[in-house]
């Protein structure tokens, strides 16, 4: 019979609290692997087993999900049999035949987590070992460089055996450590963001600004399809579309050009720090990373946190680009990010901004503004799904409701 073998992580060190991230971890792989099939999930000494309880179980389909799973280190296929040596060595050859007929040089590993198994660690490696030799002769054995590693576990309930096993995805269970607003743009490094607080036990809810018609609704197809890529390792990412034109107009209008982005920002910052608290978060997140723009500054970023209540999350923030962009490629994410669709941050983007801005100005320039009243106009809006610039609520998430929208004029 043939499980999955998947090895928990940090989160086994976490003393009193690891029943609850073994039950996060489990009920997580119970929800994803639900349309594969029925399977038995069973969860002991830090490890996690996945059997197939119908013949139509799809075991490629399920494996590929697990190989995404936060709170995991290792992953693998393996053979699970009766803690029995005869038994092992019926099924070792045969489960392993297409790996070892590839391979000219491998050993055995044996791994003894139930201390009772009446063969030493020695005595398997050694016994097994000469079977594999007597059933594939052209094999040699390496002890130290060996082509293919044969492991045999003998655990609490079962022996498990198998080949090489892939790493997890790491990190802890979604959901474990709360829940933080996700700021998501189009653009490369706020999925990387949500990428690498989601591996830290975040579960996320995404808030996306969106300026109706000067960014188009494919701008917001992108940030859906880039959600849905960090949906694989981050579970589901709830989408909440604020819009934001008025917001961008008035403040194009009545503010100086060289303070726009930050003041742009502020606004954001405000209106995703309400959403998020009405939707059980406690933090923030955004991709911003330290210099890499004018409103990401040192002193942009202090005159942005002055606006919330919560704290603001920026792994990226002692990032370079170029890891980013790896991470990006890692998880998935970056050629969808590269589209060429605007967003509303870069539309009215000022030639000149200000890096070294001083929060007196700023306050002087958004007392112009009716910010109470636009932001609460945005806030509403946005819980009612309004953001096509017209009085119909429109949901994200259905593909055919962006294809009789009129294109935008900067698509053209
Ligand atoms: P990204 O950071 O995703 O690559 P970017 O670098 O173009 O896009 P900036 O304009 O630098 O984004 O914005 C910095 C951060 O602000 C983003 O990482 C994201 O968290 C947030 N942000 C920017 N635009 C939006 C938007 N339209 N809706 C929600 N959040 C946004
Ligand atoms: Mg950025």
């Amino acid at each position: 019979m043939e499980t999955l073998l998947l090895k928990c992580g940090e989160m086994v060190l976490k003393g009193l609290n690891r029943n609850r991230f073994e039950e996060r971890l489990l009920l997580d792989l119970r929800r994803r692997l639900a349309p594969c099939g029925k399977c038995t999930i069973y969860s002991g000494q830090s490890a996690v087993s996945v059997t197939p309880a119908c013949d139509d179980f799809d075991m490629d389909r399920a494996f590929e999900i697990v190989r995404h799973v936060f709170g995991l280190v290792s992953v693998c296929r393996s053979a699970v049999c009766e803690k029995d040596m005869g038994t092992i060595c019926r099924v070792a050859p045969e489960y392993l035949r297409d790996i070892l007929m590839g391979a000219s040089t491998f050993k055995v590993n044996a791994k003894r987590a139930d201390k009772r198994f009446p063969l030493t660690s020695m005595d398997i490696m050694r016994e097994l070992g000469t079977v594999l030799l007597n059933h594939y002769p052209h094999l040699r054995v390496d002890v130290h460089d060996p082509e293919v590693v044969v492991t045999v576990e003998i655990r609490e309930r079962d022996a498990f055996i198998h080949g090489p096993a892939l790493p997890g995805a790491g990190g802890l269970p979604v959901g474990i450590n709360g829940r933080a607003g996700l700021l998501i743009s189009g653009g490369i490094d706020s999925p990387v963001a949500a990428y690498m607080m989601a591996r830290r036990g975040l579960s996320l809810r995404a808030i996306h600004f969106f300026s109706y018609p000067y960014t188009s609704p494919r701008a917001l197809q992108k940030v859906q399809d880039l959600l849905h890529i960090v949906e694989r390792s981050a579970g589901h990412i709830p989408l909440t579309v604020v819009p934001f034109t008025r917001v961008q107009e008035e403040i194009r209008e009545h503010c100086p050009d060289a303070l726009s982005t930050l003041i742009l920002r502020r606004c954001m910052m405000r209106v995703a720090d309400k959403l998020a608290w009405k939707d059980g978060c406690h933090a923030l997140i955004t991709g911003e990373s330290l210099g890499q723009v004018a409103s990401q500054t040192l002193f942009a970023l202090g005159i942005t946190d002055r606006v919330v209540d919560m704290p603001v999350f920026r792994p990226l923030i002692g990032m370079d680009k170029t890891d980013i962009v790896a991470i990006a490629r890692k998880i998935g994410t970056f050629e969808t990010s590269i589209l060429p669709f605007e967003d509303c941050c870069t539309i009215f983007t000022p030639k000149h901004p200000k890096t070294r801005p001083r929060i007196g100005e700023i306050l002087e320039a958004e007392a112009k503004l009716d910010l109470d009243t636009l932001l609460k106009e945005a806030y509403e809006a946005a819980l009612a799904g309004k953001y096509m610039g017209d009085d119909t609520a429109k949901r994200p998430g259905v593909s055919d409701t962006f294809e009789n929208t009129p294109e935008s004029p900067d698509a053209e």
